[in-house]
C-alpha cells in the first residue's frame, strides 16, 4: 500500500502546480536578509562582525530611510586590524605625515571600525537622511570632517554629543 501511494505521488506532476508553501509570507519584510551590499547582508564579515546593537540600529534606520525613498548602503563596517593598517599606510603615503594621515584614517589601535563600533554610510543622500534622523536610532556623526561615519553615540531619541573636528582629535 505504501509503495502504491508513493508512486502515485510521483506521477502527480501533470496537473497545475500553483501551490505555495504554507505559512510563508508572500512579500518578505522590506530590507530583510539577502539584500546584497545592503546593511543587512550579514554574510559579509564587515557586517556580521559589527556590534549587534549598532547593526540593529542601522537596520532600523535603513528600513525607515527606504520608506522615505532613500537607499542606504554600508560602504564600510567592521575592519580587520590588517585592513585598517593598510588603510593607514595608504593615508600616510597620501598625506605625507602621521599627523595629517590620522586626521582621516585611524590606526588599528584607535579605529572604531576595528572593534565593530562604526559604519560608513553612503550615498550622500543617505548621509543627509542620517544627519537629520540618526539620533532617533542613537546613531551620530562623530567627526565633523566625515559625514559618512556613524557610531552609536547616544540613546535612541537622545542628543548626539558635539562632534570631534576629526578622528585625530579624539585620541
Ligand atoms: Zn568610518
Amino acid at each position: 500500500m505504501l509503495v502504491v501511494a508513493l508512486s502515485a505521488l510521483g506521477c502527480g506532476t501533470a496537473g497545475p502546480t500553483e501551490r505555495t508553501p504554507e505559512g510563508l509570507p508572500q512579500v518578505p519584510p522590506a530590507g530583510d536578509r539577502g539584500d546584497r551590499g545592503g546593511p543587512f547582508d550579514t554574510s559579509r564579515p564587515e557586517i556580521g562582525n559589527l556590534d549587534p546593537d549598532l547593526l540593529e540600529a542601522i537596520r532600523a534606520a535603513a528600513r525607515d530611510a527606504q520608506d522615505d525613498g532613500v537607499r542606504m548602503v554600508v560602504t564600510s563596517g567592521w575592519r580587520s586590524r590588517e585592513h585598517q593598517q593598510r588603510l593607514f599606510a595608504e593615508a600616510l603615503s597620501k598625506y605625507g605625515s602621521e599627523e595629517e594621515a590620522s586626521r582621516w584614517v585611524s590606526t588599528p589601535d584607535t579605529s572604531a571600525h576595528v572593534t565593530g563600533d562604526a559604519v560608513d554610510i553612503g550615498p550622500t543622500d543617505a548621509d543627509s537622511w542620517l544627519s537629520q534622523h540618526g539620533s532617533d536610532y542613537g546613531l551620530c556623526q562623530v567627526f565633523a570632517n566625515e559625514i559618512w561615519h556613524y557610531e552609536l553615540a547616544t540613546s535612541p531619541g537622545g542628543r548626539c554629543p558635539e562632534m570631534w573636528p576629526d578622528s585625530s582629535a579624539r585620541h
